[in-house]
């Protein structure tokens, strides 16, 4: 329903949808993909119908399992441009754990995800308008889990333990006072400070990938010119936690989870709906 509404009304929010291929082990296990797409037709890429009730879902575009990480950065492309004319930018992975999220911001070595691509381009399109403008480039890495944020690019240990805010300025963006912002001049240097963000990540969890799936995860960056920011976000699982039988720590994690993605889910159907309250800080 809110995927419908915000394909109504559009404005500055677009959905892709991607379904990722079987695992080696689902195939072997005999496990079927329940979702087909042929319901799309010539120039309607974004349909496809899926559960016991074969209900049809529309998107701004499907990504089928044949569809690499080229093919996705092909529509994300476009909006990363925007961010060097000067257009705060937020690209977000969206899904249970297992679905791909991670595979399709970060990506493995060897075939990068959205975040490298983003930043590969930034800098090339920065490089043929440089007789124009200068831009200056700084990335930071923040993680939010149990509803607090942790520097990710933070070494000294008082920076470590400061509890760290998000605040609105006036002209409504927002930022996170007192956190690293690392100036990057070239794609090698932002590749330095992602693997210090993920490195700082896996400290204090002895499984980052399961860690992984309990926080959010982003990085953005700062261009001090224009203050002009883009925000690229792994996002926790969806899953519904809370119905599992979780206790401790997992319950209140799970209860975390499960708060902020709602307040997520809110804020953007308040931006779909172009609601004149949009409850970024809602309780
Ligand atoms: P999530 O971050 O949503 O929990 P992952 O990105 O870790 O999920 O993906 C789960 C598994 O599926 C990983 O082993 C990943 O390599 C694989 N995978 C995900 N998406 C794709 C894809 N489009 N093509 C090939 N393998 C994929
Ligand atoms: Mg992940």
């Amino acid at each position: 329903q809110l995927y419908n509404q915000i394909q109504e009304t559009k404005g500055n929010i677009r959905v892709f949808c991607r379904c990722r291929p079987l695992s080696r082990e689902e195939s072997s296990n005999g496990c079927a993909t329940v979702v087909d797409f042929d319901a799309a037709k010539d120039g309607d890429l974004g349909v496809l119908t899926g559960g016991s009730n074969k209900r049809t879902f529309k998107f701004d575009r499907v990504y089928t399992p044949k569809d690499g990480q080229v093919d996705v950065f092909a529509d994300a492309s476009p909006l990363v441009v925007s961010v060097l004319d000067g257009y705060n930018v937020c690209i977000f992975a969206y899904g249970q754990t297992g679905t791909g999220k991670t595979f399709t911001m970060e990506g493995p070595e060897h075939n990068r995800g959205v975040n490298y691509r983003t930043l590969e381009q930034l800098f090339s399109v920065a490089r043929e308008r440089s007789d124009a403008f200068t831009y200056n480039l700084s990335v930071s890495v923040l993680e939010v889990y149990n509803e607090q944020i942790r520097d990710l690019l933070a070494t000294s240990p008082a920076s470590k333990n400061n509890r760290l805010e998000i605040k609105q300025t006036s002209e409504g963006s927002h930022h996170v006072p007192g956190i690293v912002e690392a100036k990057v001049d070239n794609i090698n240097d932002v590749w330095s400070v992602l693997q210090a963000g993920s490195n700082a990540r896996a400290v204090g969890s002895n499984n980052v990938n399961e860690h992984s799936s309990r926080s959010h995860w982003s990085f953005t960056k700062f261009f001090i010119l224009s203050k002009t920011k883009l925000w690229l976000v792994d996002l926790a699982g969806s899953e519904r936690l809370a119905k599992t039988d979780a206790q401790g720590e997992r319950l209140k994690e799970a209860q975390n989870i499960n708060k902020s993605l709602s307040a997520l889910g809110d804020v953007i159907y308040a931006l779909a709906t172009k609601s004149s309250h949009i409850p970024y800080r809602q309780d």
